[in-house]
């Protein structure tokens, strides 16, 4: 059967290195993948086209997709949009929100070819290979009430942290599925010694763990988590979080990899439709100017085989044919020591489907 994917390029970089996973799309087209594939607008693209960043065939395709690839939405251009609503970002939350994406998918994979580039020794990250499964739909960004108000004659800004005990287990079962999947190891991150939501978070967490026998199950509060992070990060394998500390969390351990420009995200919703989506944003300072690094999009593709298309050996080969381009040599500017003998995005682009032809 036909699957279809949806292209939604966004703004700034995400053109660019939209361009160069259509590329390996149709390369994955050749090598026998059955996908269909259409492009719509989204984010800042959209507002200027249509007055919005989710203009309604954007959604409709995105619905009917079984996959949908981002590039980044947002830029300077639309920070004077008034209308709160009308930002690019809106574009973004309102796909997440109407597909229903509640588990996002952040891996933190350091290339052995890349272990210089992280901020910590290499030793200490090489190897690196970490999943963060984040919640991504509830928590306290959605939580009601919410509001600023007069109290007492001064201004008060609140919101709510909630989850229910069906959202937690939800993307509970996700993440020790993923743990059974990887290294068998999966680490709840919480705050279950303050908040009385990530003590149901833990509880919920422990129910679930006699049906995941083989996965072994610990707990972290979340200050701490960000302190392993960064003093011993390959302790973990699995992790998995709520909206708000996932955040944060997987920024902190993108950034163990040397470059945000490496890593792709998933987000997917209980029918396994996905959005995939490099974790970077659309760079407006290098946009336009072929100097995006286009590899966190590749791999976006790669996810997206893996996780909605159920495509395990093309994800391998694309990942493989990354591999393949580092142990080349050839680097970004985001990667390079050396920004004179850097490559452009379709270079680099090039070099990946060349790594990929070869492995047919
Ligand atoms: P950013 O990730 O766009 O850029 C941060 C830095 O990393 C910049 O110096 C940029 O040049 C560099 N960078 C990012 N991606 C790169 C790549 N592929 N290759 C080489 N270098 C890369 O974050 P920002 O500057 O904070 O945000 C810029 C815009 O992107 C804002 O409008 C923000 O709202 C938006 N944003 C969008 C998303 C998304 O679409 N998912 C995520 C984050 C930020």
């Amino acid at each position: 059967m036909t699957r279809k994917v949806l292209l939604l390029p966004g703004d700034g970089i995400g053109p660019e290195i939209t361009d160069q996973a259509a590329r390996l799309l149709g390369a994955c087209q050749t090598a026998g993948l059955d996908i269909d594939v259409e492009k719509a607008l989204v984010g800042g693209a959209a507002y200027d086209a249509h007055g919005e960043p989710l203009p309604a065939p954007t959604l409709e395709k995105a619905r009917a997709a079984d996959a949908v690839l981002l590039g980044a939405v947002g830029g300077p251009k639309w920070d004077a949009v008034e209308d709160l609503s009308k930002r690019p970002e809106k574009g973004l939350l309102g796909l997440r929100k109407h597909l229903g994406l509640f588990g996002n998918l952040r891996p933190a994979l350091l290339y052995p070819q890349l272990a210089e580039a992280s901020s910590l020794k290499p030793e200490l990250v090489s190897g690196l290979d970490i999943m963060i499964v984040r919640e991504l739909t509830g928590g306290i960004y959605f939580g009601h009430p919410r509001g600023t108000e007069e109290r007492d004659g001064e201004r008060v800004g609140y919101n709510t942290y909630v989850y229910g005990e069906a959202e937690i287990e939800r993307i509970g079962r996700v993440a020790f599925e993923m743990a059974q999947k990887r290294g068998g190891k999966l680490c709840s991150v919480d705050k279950a010694n303050v908040l009385e939501v990530t003590m149901l978070w833990r509880d919920v967490m422990e129910r679930l763990a006699p049906e995941y026998p083989d996965v072994e199950l610990s707990h972290m509060y979340v200050d701490n988590a960000a302190m392993q992070l960064v003093r011993a990060p390959k302790q973990f394998d699995v992790v998995v979080t709520g909206n708000m500390f996932g955040d944060i969390l997987s920024d902190a351990a993108a950034m163990l990899t040397g470059s945000i420009g490496m890593l792709p995200s998933a987000s997917l919703n209980e029918s396994g439709q996905g959005m995939f989506e490099p974790c970077h944003g659309s760079a407006p300072d290098i946009a336009g100017r072929d100097l995006a690094n286009p590899l966190a999009m590749m791999l976006s593709v790669a996810m997206m085989l893996r996780y909605s298309l159920g495509e395990t050996a093309l994800a391998e080969r694309i990942e493989a044919a990354v591999g393949r381009v580092l142990d080349d040599g050839l680097r970004t500017a985001d990667l390079a020591d050396d920004s004179a003998r850097a490559i452009g995005t379709r270079a680099m682009g090039d070099a990946v489907l060349e790594a990929f032809a070869q492995q047919a």
